[in-house]
């Protein structure tokens, strides 16, 4: 999956074909199950990956000794069996998820199990090398409370609130970190952390973590909508991101509504996000409800019968169906995923978007898509980080993981 800027280069993988090549790749395919599955007897190991059960029984006999994976015994079908994970002496995923006040950050184990996380508030308009310094002291607080040190980290994945230029790896405009835009922000990331560091913007990451764990699984063609400060989409085809050709794909909170509306922060008018970005509906709130109140605040209100507050929420549920519908148009996807905070509304934002859609979409794209809210909360961006931290392939942490073989088998799970 090449759908991140690769920052180190992977020299170490011998050539194909060797004996040494094939045990890797048997190796790797054992280690993607892992990470898949979380745990698996050897059983299910050799049904999940192909490989005879000898040779199952051989790698985990072999990554047991180097500390790379850990045995326990378990009971499957009534039997005696030996449950097989990953150790967390094998190493550990960093995902740093950056909003426009605050930064998560977590650890998770290679079968991106979270062992800790930290979430701080941040100014928005905070200096990038403040933002990441802050990521390495977050880490450096955390790793100590698992008994873990910084060797084992072997990738960091970081989602932005702004689009990422795939070719130079830029953080572009409009960014909701001001402070980020023209900076190369993983080459910058993995120069101050000292691992690699992967990149990706927040839609994307919600869109990849849904498809995997939540709202998506099972669908094919999958459009992740993020509805909060910023409004965006994630675009995932068969299991695969669909960036675009420099990475802007799925800026749906820039589509044109009204060529002659309020100014965009993007410099055109009438983009979607003028008319649903929270402060946007907040703002029109605030002659009636005052300035205090949060999204949050507005569904509850709405839920209990306010009628200003059901009104923007439908508005705002019409305005992206109409968005929703040229997108199922052009894209044609069999499922939308409805995320981000708007997605508090539940039915006060998805049933306007249905009937926004169904009078918009041309008939057989809209009724081939299904809209579901989201399922895994604020938690995707930061899911999807830890996605990208691993590279994707397990190779390349599989190589990470033994440089640090030395070390790993005297750590304690
Ligand atoms: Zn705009």
């Amino acid at each position: 999956m090449d759908m991140i800027r690769e920052v180190e280069p992977s020299a170490r993988r011998p050539s194909p074909g060797s004996p040494t090549s094939l045990k890797e790749a048997n190796q790797a395919r054992l280690i993607e199950a892992l990470q898949f599955s979380g745990t698996m007897t050897q059983a299910e190991l050799s049904r999940f990956t192909g490989l005879a059960p000898s040779t199952v029984s051989n790698i985990v006999r072999e990554l047991t000794t180097s500390g790379l994976l850990r045995v326990s015994p378990t009971v499957s079908h009534g039997r005696t069996a030996q449950a097989v994970r990953l150790s967390r002496g094998a190493g550990v995923l960093v995902a740093a998820d950056f909003g426009h006040r605050h930064l998560t950050v977590a650890i998770a184990d290679l079968a991106y199990e979270i062992l800790a996380e930290e979430r701080v508030t941040l100014e928005w308009d905070h200096r990038v090398h403040d933002g990441l310094a802050e990521i390495g002291r977050i880490v450096d607080r955390l790793l100590p409370t698992l008994g873990l040190g910084r060797e084992l980290v072997v990738g960091v994945g970081m989602g932005l609130p702004a689009p990422i230029d795939v070719r130079t790896g830029e953080v572009g405009a409009p960014s909701q970190l001001p402070g980020w835009v023209g900076v190369d922000a993983a080459a910058l990331a993995t120069e101050t952390l000292g691992v690699p560091v992967r990149v990706d913007n927040d839609a994307n990451l919600g869109a990849l973590a849904e498809d995997r764990w939540g709202a998506g699984r099972g669908a094919e063609n999958v459009a992740y909508l993020k509805l909060s400060d910023g409004v965006g989409a994630g675009l995932v085809i068969r299991g695969e991101l669909y960036q675009g050709s420099i990475g802007t794909a799925g800026e749906i909170g820039h589509a044109t509504m009204n060529e002659f509306g309020a100014l965009c922060r993007c410099g055109n008018r009438g983009c979607l996000e003028t008319l649903v970005g929270t402060p946007a509906l907040l703002g029109q709130l605030a002659a009636t409800h005052g300035t205090g109140l949060a999204i949050a605040d507005v569904v509850a209100l709405a839920q209990g019968g306010d009628v200003a507050c059901r009104r923007v929420l439908e508005d705002a549920g019409h305005h992206v169906g109409v968005a929703v519908a040229n997108l199922c148009n052009i894209f044609n996807p069999d499922r939308i995923i409805v995320g981000g905070e708007l997605a508090q509304a539940e039915g006060l934002i998805v049933e306007s978007m249905q009937r926004a859609l169904k009078r918009q979409g041309i008939p057989s794209a809209a009724q081939a898509v299904q809209m579901v809210l989201a399922e895994l909360g604020s938690r995707s961006q930061l899911l999807g980080a830890l996605v990208i931290a691993s590279g994707g392939a397990s190779p390349a942490v599989l190589a990470a993981a033994r440089d640090n073989s030395v070390d790993v088998a005297r750590v304690a799970d």
